[in-house]
């Protein structure tokens, strides 16, 4: 089905977008001007993400404003404005200081969405040291893993986490780990084990950032495992200028906006525009402790007045799953920009945003590598349901053929599938995956960094996703992105989600098989199941409709909600499941590991 263009007019926008004319924009830009936006640190000391993200607020006329709502699984609700924010990071970055910790030492920080943990981030990187967050849900051998690879000094974590996920048992083997702070401990345990709120009650709430590098290291990000073994991705502070920049154009935020980042910051993205974009624009960002809930996701927008909403295609299925219509139980008409990053977006997804929202949902493309968003939809453009949208102001990205011999030839003609490519240079680059230089250096071939996705231009400049360069499915001759034939079979009403892959075939190279999930009031049946490959027929044309189709209650993904198609294809062909540590597990398996 080909999808309408989904029009805008300035006048229908309640706020003048920050990006009117995309052209200009792009034409214009430069680094330096968006240098000058920011502050930086006094006497030309540096770039600090956490100077601009809070201190430039609190010693200004943002000083009171709103920064961080949070809100608690269990009704509680604490407020932090920017002074309060500053106050409480300066303290944690006094205690680094006093237990030894320094600039580029390596701070872990293993909870859920509670106050602690946003504070530790700030404050790390307050004191130039380096903030590692792992997802709260993680096991015990993940969380040990990535300590070791990032050779974690000092971890922040609660008394629950601490105990469940047998920290104590793991030390040993952690040389690196010196002290574990636990931030709902009333006393210290022991010299090694101390209690954060008392060392915040002692410490000094002064602190002067010390000078900060651009490149100094600030972040290490593990990807999400999707691929493969998680890798473990460096940012320095000077990413700020694209968190920055990217919410002032790819989010539109503006000083009064309330913001909400749906994902945990646990993965970059709920660093980047859960943390430091939003505070970075001085607005107020809201932080719900707990888990998805569509009730309760309606009811935030609607009790907290959010206006500007990021979240990811995985709760976006799951809201549409739903069947609900929510315009008929919430106001939600202080929402004005929807964005979604991790997956593709599939066309049903946008349609259903423009039916249910009334409003579009953007779509956007980056990675951890990237660091922030690097290919977008912005406000003012017109929407191509499907399409990943253009280029951020600043970013040269572009369609490559990998040639022989180290070579890449920029693919100039449009609906030609290819690597998506970036020039090399943007601020918020990766500066290697950690202890793993060789991987790093493989991903720049002839001056361009490869993403490891394939995707085409349209005659417009638009990106469309195709997949990632190892799902593609190679089927009698025919190249099959397994996004095309998903987001056909999303739009038949029986579909939640779908998920496909290629089986390998004497004959044709590999079958086209897809893996469904179905909305609650669905069965599977024999019927459906025909009913489904013809669908796809239909759709797709008979080389590219999957020729199997296998209904599965729950598909394997990663904790951050994307589907693990490796996973899918280890199951089918009973070949080894490879790195499960981002795996998301069900509700019952989760208790077993608690
Ligand atoms: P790993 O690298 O460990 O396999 P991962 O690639 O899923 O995991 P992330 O860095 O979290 O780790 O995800 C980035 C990837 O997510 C992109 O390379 C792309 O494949 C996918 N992705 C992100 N946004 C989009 C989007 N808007 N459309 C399509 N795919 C997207
Ligand atoms: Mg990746």
């Amino acid at each position: 089905m080909e999808w309408e263009p989904i029009h805008k007019s300035l006048q229908a926008l309640k706020v003048q977008p920050n990006l009117i004319d995309y052209e200009q924009v792009y034409r214009d830009f430069s680094w330096d001007n968006i240098a000058r936006e920011l502050d930086g640190l006094p006497d030309g000391r540096g770039i600090n993400i956490a100077h601009e993200a809070v201190d430039r607020h609190a010693h200004g006329a943002r000083r009171n404003h709103l920064a961080l709502r949070w809100l608690g699984k269990d009704g509680a609700v604490q407020d932090f404005t920017y002074a309060d924010l500053a106050e409480q990071s300066n303290r944690f970055a006094n205690v680094l200081r006093k237990l030894g910790i320094g600039k580029g030492d390596r701070v872990f920080v293993l909870a859920g969405r509670i106050p602690a943990l946003y504070i530790t981030v700030l404050g790390a990187l307050k004191n130039v040291s380096v903030l590692c967050p792992l997802f709260s849900a993680f096991g015990p051998e993940p969380i040990e893993q990535r300590l070791k690879i990032g050779d974690g000094k000092i971890l922040v974590t609660t008394e629950r986490l601490f105990k469940q996920r047998k920290i104590a048992e793991m030390w040993e083997r952690l040389p690196s780990l010196e002290f574990v702070l636990l931030t709902d401990a009333t006393a210290h345990v022991n010299e090694d084990i101390l209690s954060l709120p008392v060392l915040m009650a002692e410490a000094s709430p002064e602190f002067t950032i010390p000078p900060t590098d651009p490149e100094d290291m600030a972040l290490l990000h593990f990807t999400s495992g999707t691929t493969g073994r998680p890798k473990g991705a460096i940012h320095v502070h000077k990413a700020v200028y694209v968190h920055y920049m990217t919410a002032k154009y790819a989010l539109d935020l503006h000083p009064d906006d309330i913001f909400w980042c749906t994902a945990d910051p646990g993965w970059v993205t709920g660093i980047s525009y859960g943390i430091s974009a939003p505070l970075c624009h001085g607005v107020t960002t809201i932080v719900d402790e707990a888990e998805f809930d569509a009730e309760r996701w309606y009811r935030i927008l609607e009790e907290q007045k959010v206006t500007v909403w990021y979240t990811a295609p995985t709760a976006i299925r799951r809201l549409m799953r739903m069947e609900m219509e929510p315009l008929k139980q919430y106001d939600l008409s202080h929402l004005r920009f929807i964005a979604s990053v991790g997956e593709p977006l599939n066309p049903e997804a946008v349609a259903w945003g423009m039916k249910m929202l009334k409003l579009p949902i953007h779509d956007n493309w980056w990675q951890t590598e990237t660091g922030g968003i690097m290919i977008s939809n912005f406000v003012a453009m017109d929407v191509r349901p499907g399409s990943m949208g253009r280029p951020i102001p600043g970013i040269e990205a572009a369609i490559v053929e990998k040639l022989e011999g180290e070579r890449v030839r920029v693919v100039a003609e449009p609906y030609v599938e290819g690597h998506l490519a970036l020039k090399p240079g943007w601020p918020s680059m990766f500066r290697g995956y950690l202890h793993d230089e060789e991987r790093y250096a493989k991903c720049f071939v002839d001056g361009w960094y490869i993403s490891g996705d394939l995707a085409e231009l349209d005659e417009d400049g638009y990106f469309w996703f195709i997949g990632r360069a190892d799902d593609i499915i190679k089927t009698a001759g025919h190249m099959v992105g397994p996004f095309e034939v998903e987001s056909a079979l999303l739009e038949h009403p029986a579909v939640a989600e779908a998920g496909v892959i290629g089986v390998p075939d004497p004959m044709i190279g590999e079958v086209v098989k897809a893996f469904v999930s179905l909305k609650p009031s669905y069965k599977p049946s024999e019927e459906l199941r025909l009913e489904l490959l013809g669908w796809g027929r239909t759709k797709l044309g008979s080389a590219v409709a999957p020729k199997m189709i296998e209904f599965q209650d729950n598909l394997p993904k990663t904790r951050s909600g994307k589907i693990m198609r490796r996973l899918l294809k280890a199951r089918e062909l009973g070949l080894p499941e490879g790195d499960v540590s981002t795996l998301e597990k069900s509700a019952e398996e989760e208790k077993v590991t608690q």
